[in-house]
């Protein structure tokens, strides 16, 4: 392999922005932390962390990197989601802020901080279909995906509990996206696919 290593950005504006960074620098990417349009243009994958998703559709806008985002989604490179980041993927937001913007391109519908009151964080253990070992999953204030379109691949749902069969993880073609924060802890195996997809989008 000659390619230099892939540069993977973190949408940095609001956020567990630091954690995403040190997932990406330990699977052997560069990580950039994206402020401005100029530093999107380094990237080949992106990461829209958890955090306030309101908050990240607001800035963001402001500082002229919603436009870009939505273009080069549309133009096929590789995104992770996480918490608010997932909803910041959606085409449609369920229980969003009054202006609530997302950069869209991914057909789900997402029901913003979906798990309640009573259980607004909390952990478990997720089965992914291609994975053998369970992924220990972290759940703040999550949302989950309500509804999913013709072209979206379901990864994982929650097991047991009030919340059971509900859909926390999804993939549409360049997309991924989780409800909860794979960032925390040191299961890479999130991170590793979307570094996977970025190498794949590069061929
Ligand atoms: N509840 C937050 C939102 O609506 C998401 C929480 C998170 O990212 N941990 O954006």
């Amino acid at each position: 392999m000659t390619d230099p290593a892939p540069t993977i950005g973190v949408l940095a504006v609001q956020g567990d922005v630091r954690e995403h960074l040190e997932a990406i620098t330990r699977l052997g990417c560069r990580a950039v932390a994206v402020r401005r349009p100029s530093e999107l243009d380094d990237c080949d994958g992106l990461v829209l962390p958890g955090g306030e998703s309101t908050t990240i559709d607001k800035l963001a806008r402001r500082w002229g990197l919603a436009g870009p985002v939505r273009e080069r989604i549309a133009s096929g490179m590789p995104v992770l989601g996480t918490c608010a980041g997932m909803i910041l993927l959606a085409d449609r937001v369920l229980d969003g802020a009054v202006d609530q913007q997302t950069f869209g391109g991914l057909d789900v519908t997402v029901r913003r901080n979906a798990f309640g009151r009573q259980v607004d964080s909390f952990e478990t253990h997720l089965a992914f279909a291609d994975w053998d070992e369970p992924v220990h999953a972290v759940f703040i204030r999550a949302p989950w995906v309500e509804e999913v379109g013709a072209d979206v691949e379901v990864l994982a749902r929650v097991s047991g509990g009030a919340a059971d069969g509900r859909v926390v993880a999804v993939r549409q073609g360049h997309l991924l996206a989780t409800s909860f924060h794979p960032e925390v802890g040191t299961d890479d195996r999130v991170h590793a696919l979307l570094v996977q997809m970025v190498v794949g989008a590069r061929r």
